[in-house]
C-alpha cells in the first residue's frame, strides 16, 4: 500500500498567495488591533475580495469550492502572513460554524439566499450554542423556541459568541422539544440581524484573539418564520452542532500551525543575531534545544492534522484523528508560544514582540470547539466504547 504525503503544486501556490496577502493586508497593524481589542471591516472585506470568506462552499453558491485540505492550507497561510489570530477566530467561525451549516442542511432556498453573501463577505456568520450554564454539556441548553402558528419564538441567553457584535446571521440552537430524549430535543434557526427580540451584548474584552468580536447574544420574544429552521427539526445537536464541532477540529484549528510556523522563524532569526557572551545565542545548545522541540511539535501536527482532514474529504470515520489533532496542536501551540517567549527573554515579554501575544491568542484553542478534557475524553470513549 502507498503513503501520499505531498500536496498539490496548486495547494502549495494558493497557500503561499494567501500567505503573502496576509503579510500585505492583515499583518500590519495587527498589534496594534490586539491593544484595542478591534475588529477591521476593511480587513475582512479585502479577505472577502481574495476569496477567503467561502473558502469550501462550492462555486455555484458564491464560494471557492476549494476541498478540506486546501481549506486547512489557506487559514495556515493567512495565519502564517498576517499573525492576527483574532482574524482567524472570526474567520473560522464564520466558515466552519457559520456558513458550513447552511451549505451543508439548508433548502436550496435557504442556500441561495444565505451563501452568496456569506461567501463574499458582505455577510458575517455565527453559532450560537454555548450559554452561561452549558458549554461543554451542549445538551444541558435551556434557550427554547415554541411554536406560535408558523413562527418559533425564542427565548433564553448564549454566550461566548464569535462575531456576536457584527453577525448578519446566526446559527441559533435551542430546545424545541423538551419531552424528546437527549439528541432530539433542539433545532437550529438562522436568525437574522435585526430581527426584533435578538440583541448582542457588548464585546468581551478577552485575553486573547482580541481582534474577534465575542458577546453574549439574549433572545426575548424572537419570533423567527419556520422557513428559518436550519435542518430537520430536533436534529440540531447530533447533525448540525457536532458536525461544526467536527470542522472546528478539522480545519479551524490549522490557523494554530500557521501561527507556530512564523513563531519558530521569527524564534531561529531573532537567536543568530542576538548575541550574549561574546557569541549568538543559537549557538547554545538549549536554545537549538527548544528550536529543536518547537520543530517537531510543529510537524507532528501538521501531520496529525492533515491525516485528519484527508480522512474527512475521503468521507471517512475521522472522530477520534479529529480530537487527537485539536488535543495536540492546542497544547503545541502553547509549549511553542511559551518557549518562543523564554528564547526572546525580557523582549518575548513586552508586546513589541508579537511572542508575547502568542501565549494569550494561543491558550483559546485548549477551550473553543471543545476544550482539551472533552477531546481526551472523546480519544478514550473510542477506544473503550460508551
Ligand atoms: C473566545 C471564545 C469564542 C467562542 N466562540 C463560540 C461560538 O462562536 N459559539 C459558541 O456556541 N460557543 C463559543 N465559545 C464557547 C466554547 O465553545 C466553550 O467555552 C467551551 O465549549 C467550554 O465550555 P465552558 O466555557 O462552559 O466550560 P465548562 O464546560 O464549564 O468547562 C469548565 C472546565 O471543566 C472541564 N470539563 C467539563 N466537562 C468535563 C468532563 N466531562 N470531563 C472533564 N472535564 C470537564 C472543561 O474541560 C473545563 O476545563 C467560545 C469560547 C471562547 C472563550
Amino acid at each position: 500500500m502507498a503513503l501520499d504525503f505531498s500536496f498539490t503544486e496548486e495547494q502549495l501556490a494558493f497557500r503561499k498567495s494567501v500567505r503573502d496577502f496576509a503579510e500585505k493586508v492583515v499583518w500590519p497593524g495587527s498589534g496594534q488591533r490586539d491593544v484595542e481589542g478591534r475588529f477591521d471591516p476593511e480587513i475582512w472585506r479585502a479577505c472577502g475580495d481574495f476569496g477567503l470568506c467561502g473558502l469550501p462552499i462550492p462555486e455555484e453558491y458564491g464560494g471557492q469550492g476549494a476541498d478540506i485540505v486546501t481549506s486547512c492550507l489557506a487559514l495556515e497561510g493567512l495565519e502564517e502572513g498576517g499573525r492576527d489570530s483574532g482574524l482567524l477566530l472570526s474567520l473560522g467561525a464564520h466558515l466552519c460554524i457559520g456558513t458550513v451549516p447552511i451549505w451543508l442542511h439548508g433548502t436550496e432556498e435557504q442556500r441561495r439566499r444565505y451563501l452568496p453573501k456569506l461567501c463574499s463577505g458582505e455577510w458575517i456568520g455565527a453559532f450560537a450554542i454555548t450559554e452561561p450554564e452549558a458549554g461543554s454539556d451542549a445538551a444541558a441548553i435551556k434557550t427554547t423556541a415554541r411554536r406560535d402558528g408558523e413562527h418559533w419564538v425564542l427565548d433564553g441567553t448564549k454566550t461566548f459568541i464569535t462575531n456576536g457584535p457584527v453577525a448578519d446571521v446566526v446559527n441559533v440552537v435551542a430546545v424545541t422539544d423538551p419531552s424528546a430524549a437527549s439528541g432530539q430535543r433542539m433545532s437550529c434557526f438562522m436568525v437574522d440581524k435585526g430581527t426584533p427580540g435578538m440583541t448582542a451584548g457588548k464585546h468581551m474584552d478577552k485575553m486573547g484573539n482580541r481582534s474577534s468580536p465575542t458577546s453574549e447574544m439574549f433572545f426575548s420574544d424572537c419570533a423567527v418564520h419556520e422557513s428559518q429552521m436550519l435542518g430537520p427539526e430536533g436534529s440540531a445537536l447530533w447533525k448540525v452542532g457536532f458536525e461544526c464541532f467536527d470542522w472546528e477540529r478539522t480545519v479551524m484549528i490549522a490557523a494554530s500551525i500557521g501561527g507556530m510556523e512564523a513563531q519558530l522563524g521569527a524564534c531561529v532569526e531573532y537567536a543568530k543575531q542576538r548575541v550574549a557572551f561574546g557569541k549568538p545565542i543559537a549557538q547554545f545548545e538549549m536554545i537549538q534545544d527548544k528550536l529543536a522541540r518547537m520543530r517537531v511539535s510543529i510537524n507532528a501536527s501538521r501531520w496529525l492534522l492533515y491525516h485528519a482532514a484527508w480522512l474527512k474529504q475521503q468521507g471517512l470515520p475521522h472522530m477520534q484523528e479529529a480530537s487527537i489533532a485539536k488535543y495536540f496542536i492546542a497544547d503545541a501551540g502553547m509549549q511553542n508560544a511559551l518557549e518562543a517567549v523564554q528564547i526572546f527573554g525580557g523582549y518575548g515579554y513586552v508586546k513589541e514582540f508579537p511572542v508575547e501575544r502568542s501565549i494569550r491568542d494561543a491558550k483559546l484553542a485548549a477551550i473553543g470547539g471543545g476544550t482539551s478534557e472533552i477531546q481526551k475524553m472523546i480519544i478514550a470513549r473510542t477506544m473503550l466504547g460508551g
